[in-house]
């Protein structure tokens, strides 16, 4: 196995961008959520209220930020103890929780094993592939930038405690593989060609993957489903060329806004770095962490836990 490498400049820059993109993402998509998209020449550019304050990030970070301590805790993931933090994160009386995640949720509570809770609610909908564990999972690719085997590994590890569709497993594999080549340095194509050519994937999966890019805004649902997530963010990544009209493009085009708008924040910001997050965004970002706590998290924080995630 290999020793992890020491972070340099750019890589931290890289690593710092990622967190506080994720997170500005789920919150610049927050006020666009379950609505329809917004029209060409009205494409909403600023943090606005919805229905939390203006900058507020939501359950996809505040899920992402349950996994990032459970790795600061145990590596390899724990995938036990990431239950629990999920639980105590649910247990707190979030403002929002996937329909997916709090069936898996409510049967952990009450004492299933982490292997068998998903699994469970899986059956009952076997073709169910949300996008909740995608939206979540780019603290594993902080981690394990230098280490493929790990990265997959654990990718697809934080999946399966609530999410064991294999499309969703590929997914997070797929965008923690992109975000792992963007960090040592890619520019999105290359990544996106790395991760396509280095990720096992279904059929289907893949035909979404490869299209993306080539798809029209019309085009886009933007659903919840895993398979309309990722096609957003790659579409938002690689037919743009900076990290504010990437997420712009992305959360305008409403319905799951603010999940699609985590995962594309997380890979521009990995693309571009925290240096090319407007100002604007990051000062306007918050959120309690725990959830009803009188800890507020601001960018600051993003980019301490990013320090810790890829070891510098
Ligand atoms: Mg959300």
């Amino acid at each position: 196995m290999n020793a992890p490498i020491t972070p340099d400049p750019v890589l931290l820059d890289r690593a710092r961008g990622c967190a506080v993109g994720a997170a500005i993402g789920d919150a610049l998509g927050m006020p666009l959520e379950a609505r329809p998209p917004r029209p060409l020449d009205n494409l909403l550019r600023e943090m606005v209220r919805g229905r939390l304050p203006a900058g507020s990030f939501t359950d996809d970070t505040e899920m992402a930020l349950a996994l990032a301590e459970s790795l600061l805790a145990h590596r390899p993931l724990d995938p036990a103890d990431l239950a629990r933090r999920f639980i105590a994160w649910a247990d707190t009386g979030p403002d929002d929780i996937g329909v997916h995640t709090s069936r898996v949720l409510w049967r952990l509570r009450r004492g299933d094993p982490w292997d068998v809770a998903a699994e469970a609610v899986q059956e009952m909908n076997r073709d169910s592939a949300a996008n909740g564990s995608l939206m979540r999972c780019w603290p594993v690719a902080l981690v394990y930038w230098s280490e493929p085997e790990a990265l997959r590994r654990d990718s697809v590890l934080q999946s399966r405690v609530t999410h064991v569709h294999i499309d969703c497993l590929a997914a997070c594999v797929f965008a923690n593989t992109l975000i792992a080549a963007l960090l040592r340095g890619a520019t999105p194509a290359e990544a996106f060609n790395e991760a396509l050519a280095t990720v096992p994937l279904p059929d289907d999966l893949r035909d979404t993957i490869e299209l993306a890019a080539s798809r029209r805004r019309e085009q886009l649902r933007n659903s919840g489903w895993v398979h309309h997530t990722l096609e957003s963010a790659l579409w938002g990544l690689l037919t743009t060329d900076s990290f504010e009209e990437a997420l712009v493009q992305v959360v305008n085009l409403g319905h799951d806004a603010d999940s699609a708008g985590a995962v594309v924040g997380a890979l521009a910001g990995a693309a571009y770095g925290l240096a090319s997050i407007p100002e604007r965004w990051r000062t306007a970002l918050r959120g309690a962490w725990p959830p009803r706590s009188r800890t507020i998290w601001t960018a600051d924080d993003f980019v301490a836990l990013a320090d810790r995630l890829v070891g510098a």
